[in-house]
């Protein structure tokens, strides 16, 4: 499944393709809700094989040791997320042009979850990373 996003000025767009199997999940970490102002933010993980920008120029944050935050350095917009390790690229679900195209399948450091967000649902629930997070 290809899909495409971008930033909510439209400056920075890029396209990824989805596959049957591969990880989204809600991250309730502090480090999200601070690079979003969202309680929480979701994302699904590709190979980085797999995505590209197709429109201008991200920027990037060094969040912590292992990882980057890209963002419009225009409008703001989170984007996606890199590994030091270039094995993966997380794509925030929330700037996708079809944010309804991919589903969350669990919830990350649920530890730091916002007391008045309840979400209503079945999913697995780690405190921390997802075992089968980098
Ligand atoms: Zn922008
Ligand atoms: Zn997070």
């Amino acid at each position: 499944m290809r899909l495409t996003g971008g930033c909510l000025c439209g400056a920075v767009r890029y396209a990824l393709t989805v596959e049957g199997g591969d990880v989204a999940d809600y991250c309730h970490c502090r480090q999200c809700q601070k690079a979003s102002g969202a309680p929480v933010m979701a994302w699904v993980q590709v190979p980085p094989s797999r995505f590209e920008v197709v429109q201008g120029q991200a920027r990037a944050f060094a969040s912590s040791a292992r990882s980057a935050r890209w963002f419009c350095p225009t409008c703001g917009s989170s984007l996606y997320m890199t590994d030091a390790a270039g094995r993966s690229i997380g794509v925030a679900l929330g700037s996708l042009d079809d944010p309804a195209a991919v589903a969350p399948t669990a919830h990350g450091w649920t530890s730091a979850q916002l007391p008045w967000l309840v979400l209503d649902d079945d999913l697995p629930r780690y405190d921390g990373d997802p075992p089968y997070d980098l």
